[in-house]
């Protein structure tokens, strides 16, 4: 999933300072798995908004609405209604969304309220890791599953480097190696020879250095 945190209530605030009558709209996808942006979230923002507004002496004026998903062309009609008489909408989808209600709705300010940081999944309750930089060529079946690209934080794909201690990566000891991971589940599956075969340099136009990318199904297209 994308993986996002909400901006501080401060920072949101002074993004909204000049405008009256706000809308709050969240996204039941990825945010709401990582409790960032999902109805839960747009309730507790909105009242946060109103409780603000009250301490400045302003009668508050927040809507609130959570679509299925902010990322699907679809389901921004949820929003035609709502947003009519609205000066400003703060999205908490993940960036994709701000940009989709941007592109819709033309005379709408929109604000981003959260930072998306990353694909990843939940390692424990309220903890999320980073599992995918997305970079448009999957090869983790040459490091045993696991994505040095992602969970190296040199991204090296002849790990590991001289840094690595019992374990961990030498920029925290709170952070695995994956390099060491990658080298126990090799053994474990009876692939240690793949350690010796050398991954030549791999080609980034793929990733986002190629440009902003799409994927055309056209199995799918009408
Ligand atoms: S190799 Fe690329 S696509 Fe596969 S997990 Fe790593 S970053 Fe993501
Ligand atoms: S210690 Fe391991 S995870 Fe950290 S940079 Fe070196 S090889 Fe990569």
């Amino acid at each position: 999933m994308v993986v996002a945190e909400r901006k501080p209530l401060n920072e949101l605030l002074e993004m909204v300072q000049p405008y009256k009558k706000i809308l709050v709209a969240g996204c039941k996808g990825c945010v709401t798995v990582c409790n960032a942006g999902g109805k839960k979230e747009v309730e507790i923002l909105a009242s946060e908004l109103r409780i603000a507004r009250k301490k400045e002496g302003q009668e508050p004026d927040v809507k609130e609405i959570t679509l299925e998903r902010q990322c699907d062309p679809e389901y921004m009609d949820q929003l035609t209604e709502v947003i009519k008489d609205r000066d400003a909408v703060l999205s908490i989808a993940c960036s994709v969304g701000p940009q989709y209600i941007a592109g819709r709705f033309d005379d709408k300010v929109v604000f981003p309220g959260l930072n998306t940081t990353f694909i990843g999944g939940s390692l424990e309750h309220g903890v999320f890791a980073e599992f995918c930089q997305a970079c448009g060529a999957c090869g983790i079946h040459n490091f045993g599953g696991l994505c040095p690209i992602a969970r190296c934080s040199k991204s090296l794909l002849n790990g590991p480097c001289g840094g690595s201690s019992k374990g961990k990566c030498e920029i925290s000891k709170e952070v695995d190696c994956v390099w060491q991971l990658i080298y126990d589940r090799l053994n474990r599956l009876g692939q240690m020879d793949r350690l010796t075969r050398v991954i030549p340099c791999k080609d980034w136009t793929t990733s986002r250095d190629g440009g902003p990318r799409k994927t055309i199904r056209e199995d799918l297209k009408l």
